[in-house]
């Protein structure tokens, strides 16, 4: 790594726009996350906030506007591509994993295909990460013998085992009972603390509240504010975060 790219923002944003045909879902995004920060998106359903999460690794292509990662301008398609998308860890909703594969061959899987790791190397880094997000005794269990907290924590090692620059996350706990929130929360905590680069779609006020650097509150496809998150949930500027605040609170 460079100096230059190690001292810039992991992600930056500008004039992003995407269309689904007529619709624009994404209208001149411009946003940096800085190294370490954990930025928390939050917004009314249907505003782009996973549109936009899949566009800043590129699953979701983008019809104009720059998106860089870690200093380097994301590329169409092609070897750059893969590279970009380990560096950037993926935790969505429906956790995704492998249904006939253990967590431990879950966790495995990329690192020694797209990282190249021997398979001891493999083995011990997916245990060290099951341990760290408290489920190192399910290792050997098929995913539906798991919780689905205990799924979206297999999930959450499984993204960290590709040793990514930055973790994104898209509503990782809305799929979850109740009781099971918090122990996912605790773990993405933690990980904030450790000074995680953190990109968070949630509806966990409480989250954004006590782990964000900053949140970013989208409404109809545009960044309406971005501030602490202090501010925003003191003193919202726009009427449409006020509004969404009024519903949720
Ligand atoms: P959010 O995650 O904030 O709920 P989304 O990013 O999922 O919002 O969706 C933003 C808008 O784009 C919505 O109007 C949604 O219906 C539309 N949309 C999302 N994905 C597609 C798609 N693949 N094709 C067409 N429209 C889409
Ligand atoms: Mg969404």
């Amino acid at each position: 790594m460079t100096e230059a790219t190690a001292t810039g923002p992991m992600i930056r944003a500008a004039e992003v726009n995407k269309f689904f045909g007529d619709l624009h879902v994404l209208k001149d995004i411009n946003f940096e996350v800085p190294r370490g920060q954990v930025v928390v998106v939050l917004g009314p359903s249907g505003s782009g906030k996973s549109t936009l999460c899949r566009a800043l690794n590129r699953l979701e292509p983008i019809n104009s506007g720059t998106i860089e990662v870690d200093g380097k301008q994301l590329p169409k398609e092609g070897k750059g591509l893969a590279a970009l998308r380990a560096d950037v860890g993926m935790v969505f909703q429906q956790f995704n994993l492998f249904a006939h594969k253990t967590i431990m061959d879950n966790v495995m899987l990329a690192p020694m295909k797209v990282r190249k790791l021997k398979k001891t190397d493999a083995y011990n880094t997916a245990m060290q990460l099951l341990d760290r997000v408290g489920i190192a005794n399910q290792a050997e269990k098929y995913p539906a013998q798991l919780s689905g907290g205990q799924q979206q924590r297999a999930a959450i090692a499984r993204a960290l085992a590709m040793r990514p620059k930055i973790m994104m996350f898209d509503e990782p706990t809305s799929a979850l009972d109740p009781e099971m929130v918090q122990e996912v929360l605790d773990v993405m905590t933690d990980l904030a603390k450790e000074g995680m680069t953190m990109f968070v779609v949630t509806h966990e006020m409480g989250f954004a509240r006590r782990a964000a650097h900053r949140v970013m509150f989208m409404s109809d496809g545009e960044i309406v504010e971005d501030t602490t998150p202090d501010d925003f949930f003191t003193n919202p500027k726009s009427d449409r975060a006020k509004d969404f605040l009024s519903k949720i609170l």
